[in-house]
């Protein structure tokens, strides 16, 4: 653990991106193979058990005055205690879990105990994220980063790609090419202010109207069909209607991906909230798929009988994928340069009640996991997505509630969030109950009227202005902020950046 926290240290003292990967992939190569993946996960700020059901404030109580001299605890051992406080659950958890956790950090050094902190606070931040060090997860291997990249993509996971590279080599890598259920990890969008900007950087452009339901993944070999959701989940039982369809096309084996929406008799769309009733647990899905029936809206073919089609260009991809599918099971598409064709399949899809259009890239390659510029998201309503950094008890009706909530954009450069304001408006009783429970597991410390979090939920927030604001960090805050509702199928870090909502304000 000492080489751990001495490399961050010395990582998060130098500023140039490539001599943090140098000194990244010196620790690397040196980390015992049974240590690598936890290594890799520390290094990003990450704990593998995701959650320790416990608090910063617990750990800071339970680490006391006590500290070591000298370093002696490995990372292995880290990793077992955590396990160890994950594990523990039912009544008098929370003493069994403080004690367990005493124990360990009385037998850490300070600068040790401190950087344990910044990862279960969320906060480490030596500037080396998951991009840095994929970095040097290649520098090590002796493997490019776009190989990296794209095993990581396949795998949903940067620690077992790491630990297969660096022990394995090329051949351990193998392992992560586009299999058959074994979802891949969607595609992202990036989004535009309106089609002129889309088409300025796209040119001749696929349009697809932007459907707001479930982003579904289906992979069919034979009879059998699987459906994943947007976070890899496997979904299949809910859907049966989506698993008909896939054994319905003409291909042995495939991977789609779609939207599954449902959608009233007129074909307009039913609420993004009444689509994900279909997901909900403990559902009669017989019953259900008769009153709410869900249609998938296809848009995109990765794989069709033994050959992965994730790097042809775009264009070949929906191409045979209209070869495949029947037309009202394909989303609308429109190819074009034409800017007064952009507005009409605009106009059309927010008439028809979507959210907007999708522009695409003819020549791009699925890339997997990325939110790059290939894909553009138009929506006309003004909504982002932001980390709730706090929370403030409520008032009146809502006492007892976490009301009031502090929210945060991403800040790239650091991988920070930085405050644009706060709301309390536009939560349903639901939500206040949930999120009350949902952040007090995320607390990282509290003052009398505010609950601090680990900055990992997201939440769709509509508002009507951006304004520079004196007041506020990023020296921009939101006007008439809402919460429309909580992206729990989105991470912190898909959340939007600092500089998108500068971009909105007015010229
Ligand atoms: P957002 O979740 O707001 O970042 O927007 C991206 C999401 O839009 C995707 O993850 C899909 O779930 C959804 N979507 C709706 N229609 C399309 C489409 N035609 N192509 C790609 N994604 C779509």
């Amino acid at each position: 653990m000492a080489s751990l926290v001495e490399t961050s240290l010395r990582v998060a003292a130098t500023a140039g991106r490539r001599d943090k990967v140098a000194l990244l992939a010196e620790f690397l190569s040196r980390v015992p193979p049974a240590e690598i993946q936890t290594a890799t996960a520390y290094l990003c700020g990450i704990i593998p058990q995701r959650r320790l059901g416990v608090g910063f404030a617990t750990l800071r109580n339970a680490a006391g005055e006590v500290a070591a001299e000298e370093p002696t605890v490995e990372l292995s051992q880290i990793d077992s205690v955590f396990q160890q406080v994950a594990a523990v659950g039912g009544k008098g958890s929370a003493a069994e879990k403080r004690r367990l956790l005493a124990g360990l950090l009385a037998r850490l050094t300070r600068d040790e105990q401190r950087y344990l902190f910044g990862l279960v606070s969320g906060e480490v931040r030596h500037g080396a994220l998951e991009g840095v060090v994929t970095e040097a997860v290649a520098l090590a291997a002796g493997l490019s980063p776009k190989r990296i990249r794209r095993a990581v993509m396949m795998a949903g996971d940067l620690t077992e790609v790491a630990r297969a590279a660096l022990q394995e080599g090329e051949t351990g890598l193998s392992r992560y090419s586009v299999q058959l259920f074994r979802p891949v990890q969607p595609m992202l969008a990036g989004s535009a202010d309106d089609e002129t900007e889309a088409l300025d950087e796209l040119g001749e452009a696929a349009l697809e109207w932007k459907v707001d339901g479930a982003r579904v993944q289906i992979h069919k070999a034979g009879d059998e069909v699987r459906v994943y959701s947007r976070a890899l989940n496997d979904v299949t039982a809910a859907v049966p209607e989506v698993v008909d369809m896939a054994r319905s096309l003409p291909a042995r084996e495939l991977i789609v991906e779609g939207e599954v929406i449902a959608l009233r008799a007129d074909g307009t769309p039913l609420p993004f909230q009444t689509t994900m009733t279909r997901f909900g647990r403990r559902l009669d899905v017989d019953q259900a798929r008769q009153t709410l029936p869900v249609t998938p809206l296809l848009f995109d073919l990765l794989y069709l009988d033994g050959t992965a089609l994730l790097d042809e260009p775009y264009r070949r991809r929906f191409v045979q994928l209209g070869a495949l599918a029947p037309e009202p099971l394909v989303v609308p598409r429109l190819v074009t340069g034409s800017r007064s064709d952009a507005a009409a399949f605009l106009a059309t899809a927010l008439e028809r009640g979507h959210e907007g259009i999708m522009a695409k890239a003819l020549d791009a390659a699925y890339e997997s996991g990325r939110r790059g510029r290939h894909w553009l998201k138009i929506k006309p309503v003004k909504s982002l997505d932001l980390v709730v950094l706090a929370a403030e008890w409520g008032h009146g009706r809502r006492q007892g509630w976490l009301s009031n909530l502090h929210l945060g954009a991403r800040n790239p450069v650091d991988g920070g969030f930085v405050m644009l304001g706060k709301t309390f408006k536009g939560m349903t009783d639901e939500m206040l109950a949930w999120q009350t429970t949902r952040l007090l597991e995320l607390e990282a410390g509290r003052d009398a009227w505010t609950v601090y979090v680990r900055p990992e939920l997201v939440v769709e927030v509509a508002f009507n202005d951006v304004q520079t604001s004196t007041q506020y960090p990023g020296g921009v805050a939101l006007r008439f902020a809402r919460i429309k509702r909580y992206r729990t199928d989105k991470n912190a870090t898909d959340a939007d950046t600092i500089d998108q909502v500068r971009k909105l304000l007015p010229q």
